[in-house]
């Protein structure tokens, strides 16, 4: 059993902004980052252009690589781990690992991010790994000259589309609708790429391929029409969800199933618990908001700690 201060859970842009926080107000933070998920969505990201400071863009994972060095510099312990329960008790809530750790810490940080959303669709996991995909910076080497899906509308489709279009000898975007939510920067990029074909007001219906992925069904989505798509590689990036099913029991949830916090605080209801980056944040959710995210939550913990502190003082000193 080791005892906290402060255990932070996830990793992504919030979990080490509030490391390095905690770590330079001298409260020795354990970040528990995840023992495949270390670095959150950002470690499946190619150049970030828009996280101030970098005016030449930086690669995903070299950024999560710069703040978890930051905040080690200053005292944190990083543990490539997974937590599988936490247990609310305030001044000592309990943490258990896959590993077997068990922790207690006195303020809590979640910052567990978001995970991938599935078509969930027949044969969607069992070829998962074997054409079908959701990191085309992990996979798209593997598609060189070969011809790829990539579904959705949003920021992340159209860059992973873009991206792949290094690899494969032809991308087809699928969108279930004719307007991509996508930024227009984004859109202008995707649309000046000659590699890059739009199959809008359609879905994926089937996933065609017994040992590897050989084709889709796309339905037309006004007309109800089906056709075949003969690819060998389909990348899903249909946006994600917030993880919070280590919590979903204990702490309350809003309608959208994001982590309700209180006002602009990390503060979750639970004493010396807090929230930070996208799993509070169904709105804005990128890597600059989420690290402001993880500052915030820091902070609170900080005045939450101290507050405790001076209590405890104040108790013993009455005693004696
Ligand atoms: P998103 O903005 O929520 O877009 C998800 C897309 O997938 C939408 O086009 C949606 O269609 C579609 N979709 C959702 N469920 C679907 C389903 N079951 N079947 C088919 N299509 C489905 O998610 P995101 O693209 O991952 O972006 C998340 C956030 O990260 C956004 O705020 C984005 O701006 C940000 N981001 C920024 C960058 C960057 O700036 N470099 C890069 C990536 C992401 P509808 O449009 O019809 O709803």
């Amino acid at each position: 059993m080791t005892d906290k201060k402060i255990v932070i859970i996830g990793s992504g842009p919030a979990g080490y902004t509030a490391a390095v926080y905690a770590a330079r107000a001298g409260l020795e933070p354990v970040v528990i980052a995840g023992s495949v998920t270390a670095g959150g969505e950002l470690m499946n990201t190619t150049d970030v252009e828009n996280f101030p400071g970098f005016p030449e863009g930086v690669m995903g994972p070299q950024l999560m690589e710069n703040m978890r060095a930051q905040a080690e510099k200053f005292g944190a312990e990083i543990v490539y781990d997974d937590v599988t329960e936490l247990r609310t008790e305030p001044g000592a809530h309990g943490i258990t690992t896959a590993l077997g750790a068990e922790y207690t810490a006195e303020a809590v940080i979640l910052s567990t991010g978001s995970a991938y959303r599935e078509l969930g669709l027949p044969n969607e996991k069992e070829l998962s790994g074997h054409g079908v995909s959701w990191c085309a910076t992990c996979d798209g080497f593997f598609f060189r000259d070969q011809e790829i899906a990539v579904i959705g509308g949003g920021d992340s489709a159209l860059e992973e589309a873009t991206f792949l279009t290094r690899f494969a000898s032809k991308v087809t975007l699928v969108h279930r609708r004719q307007e991509l939510r996508a930024s227009q920067a984004m859109q202008d990029r995707a649309k000046a790429d000659p590699k890059l074909e739009f199959l809008l007001d359609s879905e994926v219906a089937e996933i065609h391929g017994e040992d590897s992925l050989t084709g889709l069904t796309i339905r037309n989505t006004v007309t109800g029409e089906t056709s075949q798509l003969p690819v060998t590689g389909m990348f899903v990036a249909i946006g994600s969800d917030p993880r919070t099913d280590l919590v979903k029991d204990t702490l309350t949830l809003r309608e959208d199933g994001y982590l309700a916090v209180e006002g602009r605080t990390s503060k979750t209801g639970v004493e010396g618990v807090f929230a930070a980056g996208d799993v509070i944040d169904p709105t804005y959710r990128q890597a600059v908001t989420a690290a402001g995210s993880g500052c915030v939550a820091a902070l609170d913990a900080e005045h939450y700690l101290a507050a405790r502190a001076a209590s405890e003082t104040s108790q013993t000193a009455g005693v004696a």
